[in-house]
């Protein structure tokens, strides 16, 4: 049989390159605007015809270039930026890959006007399909124009994948702006159908900031600045009453390149911790700059991901600079004095980096057996005195005697009642899609199955127990009002030196939960009093997976209040495999729906997922 490998022509390979670099009409705004940056333009215009997909021109009075690189800058891996692989690890260019033209040209009618300031006379050449149509002499100022026509003229399919001109446009527009915001040295104008969308002088960041978003921007900025061996920071955050529903204004940019990293993200959000409403979004501005060979940069064809080698001390640098600034600024006490300190839960989720603890607990445990009924009973009941703030606890041990068991029942209702979230947070779900009427399934001992008004959702138990948990418990450390419960025969853990070091670093934390200890010895931990919440055969198990899992998690600078909040849910959380009553599911279910943030486990696991009757349909057809 003969030989069947054969090579792909230059034209197929360039459409196939395509297919990953220019998804839309935004990747080639993006592609041509960063061949006029590296190009060293200081004026540069971007026209647009019906949002991208009849016209992308880029207009620069950059470097130009001559006929033979003109011609060459089409051809697949031609480029004038690197030349060794070495140089890949010192970047000052945007592009380096010598693919956006190749492949913009492949699948696009192309007209390139060029010149550089040497020459008398410039160069046209037409491209259709990668096939050069014309190429000849022209009268044109210094600099490149490269208008881009009918974008997948031919590959239909692509072409009617576009989304609306309304869509495309604010595709465009990101774009756009991510290039202009890190470039205030660069004036940049942009039209659209022959309208001015924007026009941004040369100016510094603050001033283009405020040029792309408009003035009122201006009062809203808090500036940031940090210079470390590994890294600089300048920029700004907005402040934090001005945070907004969606995170469109946040811009993260790494070497003047936007990057999206929602790890550096999160550390940016985590400084803000408690300082936002809910579900708001902090909107930033951060310019970042570091040593080009800390960076891989060539690991997404479009660039906007990036490997940092020392992500972590990133994260730290990042958070810790934020916060100074956000204190700095006064933004912090102020903000402070006017809020209800119930709605300061900070609470971090995303962090998948903490390890979880090992140890099984018990799974006959029914925390249900005394909250569900308790939650509902209204404080004015005979124990209600007695549910003050731990501090007090000294005082309880008389009026226990013979009364345990109901005052822990009892004092749990107080909590629960007084600490209960009164807002119920609707939101994931359209105004229309609360829950209509609470009917529960459990599948598998493993699974609620709830019905709302598009379909049904299916919850994931123990994760949804965590949640609700873990909001409880942090609300509890921030208030710092949690209730006790004091033990009658002292429960003692032993610890080894380790243990008692993290035990030391999470002590008042805890006791903030409800805990009281009485000694701490080197191996051994004496507690007296529990959050009401928990049983006292736990307590010891909650301390052991708590101080087991802390290794990892104050590397990464975690906040107290959230790891211990996280640990003690998980290790009292139901587990899988236990079968629920029906209250318990609907108990879950409401109390779920009431966190701040019911979508995800602390550990950043989904919850649940929803299946809309259409989903049925289209499954039933
Ligand atoms: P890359 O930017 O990765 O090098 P491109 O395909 O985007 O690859 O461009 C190929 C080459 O064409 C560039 O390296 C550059 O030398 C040249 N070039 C592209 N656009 C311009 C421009 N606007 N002005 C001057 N030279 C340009
Ligand atoms: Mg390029």
């Amino acid at each position: 049989m003969s030989d069947i490998i054969q090579l792909l022509p230059d034209h197929v390979a360039n459409q196939i390159a395509a297919g990953e670099v220019v998804q839309r009409p935004a990747s080639v705004v993006k592609e041509l605007l960063e061949n006029a940056i590296d190009a060293k333009a200081t004026s540069i215009q971007l026209i647009i015809k019906d949002a991208g997909k009849t016209l992308v021109q880029v207009i620069d009075n950059g470097t130009g270039m001559s006929v033979t690189d003109a011609r060459l800058s089409f051809e697949r891996h031609s480029t004038s930026k690197i030349s060794t692989a070495e140089d890949l690890f010192q970047l000052n260019t945007k592009g380096f890959r010598g693919e956006a033209l190749a492949s913009i040209a492949a699948i696009a009618h192309v007209e390139m006007k060029t010149k550089r300031d040497l020459d008398e006379l410039g160069t046209i050449l037409k491209i259709e399909g990668s096939k050069i149509i014309e190429q000849e002499v022209v009268v044109t100022p210094r600099g490149t124009s490269i208008a881009v026509k009918n974008l997948f003229f031919n590959i239909p399919a692509r072409r009617n994948f576009l989304k609306s001109d309304q869509v495309e446009m604010r595709h465009i527009v990101d774009e756009f702006q991510r290039v202009a915001l890190v470039h205030p040295d660069i004036s940049f104008t942009l039209y659209s159908n022959g309208s001015e969308m924007f026009v941004l002088p040369i100016s510094n960041h603050r001033q283009r900031i405020v040029n792309v978003f408009g003035s009122k921007t201006n009062e809203k900025l808090v500036p940031v600045n940090e210079a470390t061996e590994i890294l600089n920071i300048t920029g700004f955050v907005t402040k934090p009453e001005f945070s907004k529903k969606s995170s469109k204004e946040q811009f993260f940019f790494v070497n003047d390149r936007f990057i999206k990293s929602s790890y550096l993200n999160h550390a940016i959000t985590a400084a803000f911790d408690g300082l936002l409403k809910d579900r708001s979004y902090p909107g930033y501005f951060l310019y970042l700059n570091v040593d080009p060979k800390t960076i891989d940069i060539n690991i997404h064809p479009t660039k906007t991901e990036i490997k940092f080698d020392n992500e972590h001390d990133l994260y730290a640098i990042i958070k810790s600079t934020i916060k100074h600034s956000l204190g700095q600024f006064q933004i912090a006490p102020i903000l402070d004095f006017n809020r209800d300190s119930s709605m300061d839960t900070p609470y971090e989720y995303k962090n998948k980096k903490i390890g979880t603890p090992i140890i099984e607990v018990d799974s006959s445990f029914n925390p249900f057996l005394d909250e569900k009924t308790a939650s509902r009973v209204p404080s004015s009941n005979s124990f209600s005195s007695l549910q003050v703030p731990k501090k007090n606890s000294d005082d309880w041990e008389g009026l226990y005697v013979g009364l345990e068991s109901q005052i822990s029942s009892d004092s749990t209702s107080g909590s629960i009642v007084e600490f209960e979230s009164e807002e119920v947070t609707g939101s994931f779900f359209d105004e229309s899609e609360v829950f209509q009427e609470q009917i529960t399934l459990q599948v598998q001992n493993k699974y609620i199955v709830s019905k709302i008004k598009s379909g049904i959702v299916v919850i994931h138990q123990h994760r949804a127990h965590e949640r609700i948990l873990y909001e409880e418990f942090l609300k509890h450390i921030t208030i710092n009002q949690a209730v006790s419960q004091q033990l009658l025969f002292p429960v003692k853990v032993s610890v080894t030196k380790d243990e008692l070091l993290n035990f030391n670093t999470v002590k008042e934390v805890l006791e903030n939960t409800g805990f009281v200890f009485s000694n701490v010895s080197n191996e051994e931990i004496e507690v007296t009093g529990i959050p009401s919440a928990i049983e006292d055969s736990k307590a010891p198990i909650i301390i052991h997976d708590l101080l087991s899992s802390m290794g990892n998690a104050l590397e990464v600078n975690e906040l107290h209040s959230n790891l211990v909040a996280r640990s003690m849910a998980k290790s009292i959380a139901i587990k899988s495999g236990k079968s629920l009553t029906r209250l318990e599911q609907e108990d879950i279910v409401n109390r779920l729906f009431a966190c701040k943030e019911p979508t995800v486990s602390p550990i950043n696991k989904a919850i649940f997922i929803t299946y809309s009757t259409s989903d049925f349909d289209k499954k039933l057809l």
